[in-house]
């Protein structure tokens, strides 16, 4: 069976093709699954009762039913889904003064094991669809009642280890008569899996990629970061200016504090070190607890004297603003059962 929501209009012209539908219908069709959201067949209801008969017959929905909401003082909202195959994962809406934005999930668990994060400690189930990450969208959307304007791929899961869902739910996404998001308001962060970040910067799209970088050397990278095994520093980096130089997009890269880890100053003079030649900026996250890992956030002062060691060596810093992190939406705190009520 096809999931509906997954199909750009092309794709849904053929599936429906043995229906004979004037092309409006599959506008209205495209519509209803992409800009309004609807959860099942039977809430389009501009369609007659034997057409909607028919669609649930042979086709599905991809969905997201909400099972739990968290609300952090009204600029972060946590939910827990659960997919069409009882799968659950988590997703993410913050309140920015330039609108809402959804952090989504590309995959339900996730196979990369970084050592500081919570959505691999469960193991991996699957992929997601094209269908289930709009899914996550729209249902923020509709929950909020109120458009979202920014989509970070920054949720459960590594989205390039899920390639084609993924670049299928970034033309989706960006569809003028679906959701209809700007390329450049959205962001896409990987762990750096070389090969598809190469592949990324050839399909044509304006969208953001944020590397997790979190070290300035591979002994420290590969404790933190198993998949630097596979792809070292070097290869990770290079691939990063051929993206920046494919797109002319900079390239942002994330590096999370943790205490006495990869926070010291010299921590800092080495990665200025790395990073030279390379069209970036910092993203410093002060690391968020994930507490039977181990790792502890960075104290504040270690913080301030990170960043400005990086600018003063002329790179462009910013710090994350951590929203949420007291109902563990941060970051690296979503997971695939979500935290059991209290
Ligand atoms: N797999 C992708 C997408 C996950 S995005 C990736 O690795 O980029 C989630 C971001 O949160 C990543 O940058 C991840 O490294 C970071 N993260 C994970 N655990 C964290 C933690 N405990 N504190 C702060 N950031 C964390």
């Amino acid at each position: 069976m096809t999931d509906l929501r997954s199909l750009c209009p092309e794709e849904l012209r053929s599936a429906l093709a043995p229906l004979c539908l004037h092309d409006y219908r599959t506008r209205q069709i495209f519509d209803w699954l992409q800009r309004r959201g609807v959860q099942a067949v039977q809430e389009m209801t501009n369609l007659p009762k034997e057409l909607r008969a028919q669609l649930e017959q042979e086709c599905f929905i991809s969905s997201c039913e909400m099972i739990k909401k968290q609300e952090s003082s009204s600029v972060a909202r946590k939910y827990l889904f659960r997919l069409r195959d009882g799968e659950t994962i988590e997703s993410v809406a913050m309140r920015y003064s330039y609108g809402w934005s959804v952090c989504v999930s590309s995959q339900a668990g996730c196979r990369m094991a970084c050592a500081f994060c919570a959505s691999g400690q469960q193991g991996f189930s699957r992929d997601l669809l094209p269908g289930e990450m709009l899914a996550q969208v729209q249902a923020a959307q509709n929950d909020l009642g109120e458009a979202i304007s920014h989509i970070v791929l920054m949720g459960m899961g590594e989205p390039l280890d899920n390639y084609e869902n993924t670049v299928k739910f970034l033309r989706l996404a960006t569809h003028p008569e679906g959701l209809h998001i700007g390329q450049r308001k959205i962001s896409i962060s990987t762990c750096g899996l070389v090969p598809q970040i190469d592949m990324l910067a050839n399909e044509r799209l304006g969208v953001t990629l944020s590397i997790s970088l979190h070290a300035p050397n591979d002994a420290l990278r590969t404790r933190l970061m198993p998949i630097n095994k596979a792809y070292p520093m070097a290869e990770l980096l290079a691939s990063c200016k051929r993206y920046a130089k494919n797109t002319g997009r900079r390239i942002s890269l994330e590096y999370a504090l943790f205490r006495d880890v990869n926070d010291s100053p010299e921590h800092a003079r080495e990665l200025v070190g790395r990073l030279k030649g390379l069209l970036c900026h910092v993203n410093l996250i002060p690391a968020n607890a994930v507490p039977e890992l181990g790792f502890q956030r960075s104290r504040p002062e270690q913080v301030r004297v990170f960043q400005s060691t990086l600018e003063q060596c002329g790179l462009a810093v910013t710090v994350r603003r951590s929203l949420g992190g007291d109902i563990d939406a941060a970051c690296g705190q979503l997971r695939k059962r979500g935290i059991p009520c209290e």
